[in-house]
C-alpha cells in the first residue's frame, strides 16, 4: 500500500516504472480527446465540483484512463470525500500513477499523472482516511468506469 512518504519519494527522486508507455503529439491528443478532456488531461485544468459525472457515482467497477486505456482505479478504494470530485484512496497498482510537485495557482500541490501516457489526472492529498491516508482527488472526465474488471 501506498503511503504519503513514498509519494513523496516517487516526485522527488524517480517514479515507477510504467507498464508501458504511450506518447503522442498534443495535435494527436486533441483529435483523441473531447475539448473539455483536452483541457484537463493536457493542459491541467480542473472540472466544476459536484457536475462531473463520477463524483457521486460509487457502483462497481475499474477505472481507466480516458488516454490510454490503462487501469487506474478499483470503485472499492473509492470514498465519499466531500471534495466535489472522486476520490480514492489508493491506485490500483503501484506503478498506475506517476507524481510531481505542482507548485501553479500559489498552492504547493502533488499532481497525479497517468504514468502510461503522461496525462494530467489530478491531485494528491496526505489527508484521506486510514490505513493509507491518501486522497487522490481525479477529474472525471480523465476516467471511464469499465463494469467488469479486465484483465
Ligand atoms: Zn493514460
Amino acid at each position: 500500500m501506498l503511503r504519503w512518504a513514498d509519494i513523496l519519494k516517487f516526485a522527488k527522486y524517480s517514479n515507477p516504472e510504467p507498464p508501458r508507455r504511450l506518447e503522442q503529439s498534443e495535435a494527436e491528443w486533441a483529435t483523441q480527446l473531447t475539448p473539455a478532456q483536452f483541457a484537463i488531461m493536457r493542459q491541467k485544468g480542473t472540472e466544476p465540483p459536484y457536475r462531473n459525472a463520477y463524483c457521486r457515482s460509487y457502483e462497481p467497477g475499474v477505472y481507466a484512463c480516458v488516454g490510454c486505456g490503462s487501469l487506474l482505479f478499483d470503485s472499492t478504494t473509492k470514498y465519499h470525500a466531500i471534495s466535489g470530485w472522486p476520490s480514492f484512496t489508493q491506485p490500483l497498482t503501484k506503478n498506475a500513477i506517476r507524481y510531481g510537485f505542482d507548485e501553479s495557482h500559489h498552492m504547493q500541490r502533488m499532481e497525479a499523472l497517468c504514468n502510461v501516457c503522461g496525462s494530467h489526472l489530478g491531485h494528491v492529498f496526505p489527508d484521506g482516511p486510514e490505513p493509507s491516508g491518501l486522497r487522490y482527488c481525479i477529474n472525471s472526465e480523465a476516467l471511464t468506469r469499465l463494469d467488469q474488471a479486465t484483465d
